[in-house]
């Protein structure tokens, strides 16, 4: 058991099932592709380098329209689940009396659905949505946040912003998956976990 009043909590495959219910039926029904999230090795590459499955090749900028479209469609089909038992481990960490955060690098034009998809499955467990922008225009990155906030865990599944919060003296916990299993750096503020499950906060 670790002594935590705030924690900082990823959205996009820490909190959220966007690629797997949002972002590949969108590509594989476009592109006639099979990708699967348990394949998907380098979770990067995927979206912001080209890909290639077969013969097809989709162009950076489109991928980056269609991550961001089904986020947005999701307002009406509400197809994108949660992380299984994020739900839990939120409300409980929140009935003790923790605070928690989520904390972004999405679009600026997801700033007005994302609190909402959040505030339908979280309900008032998460007390407030921040976005980093250093994608966007601006300079603020995610590990500025964790700094400025004061954040003493930051939950995520991406290895390169583990790292960097890391170094800020932030213990991250990463969340296994199949794009960081690979990744063979260790931190000391880095502790990976296998799912939400075994988050004791
Ligand atoms: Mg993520």
């Amino acid at each position: 058991m670790i002594q935590v009043e705030r924690i900082l909590v990823d959205i996009d495959e820490t909190s959220a099932h966007t690629v797997r219910d949002g972002v590949y039926p969108i590509v594989n029904a476009q592109y006639w592709t099979n990708f699967h999230i348990e394949t998907t090795l380098n979770y990067r590459d995927v979206f912001w380098d080209n890909i290639s499955e077969g013969w097809i090749l989709i162009p950076t900028e489109r991928k980056i329209q269609i991550f961001n479209e089904a986020i947005l469609q999701d307002r009406w089909k509400n197809h994108i689940q949660p992380i299984e038992w994020s739900v839990e481990t939120i409300r409980g960490f929140h009935e003790w009396g923790g605070d928690v955060w989520m904390l972004t690098a999405r679009h600026p034009i997801l700033k007005e659905y994302t609190p909402e998809w959040i505030r339908h499955h979280y309900g008032d467990t998460v007390s407030r949505v921040l976005f980093s922008n250093c994608y966007h225009g601006g300079k603020r990155t995610k590990s500025d946040i964790c700094r400025e906030e004061n954040a003493q865990i930051m939950i995520e599944d991406d290895m390169d912003y583990a790292l960097e919060i890391a170094r800020e003296k932030v213990l991250v916990l990463l969340l296994r998956k199949p794009w960081n299993e690979q990744r063979k750096e260790t931190h000391r503020n880095i502790k990976r976990v296998d799912s939400w499950e075994d988050i004791d906060l």
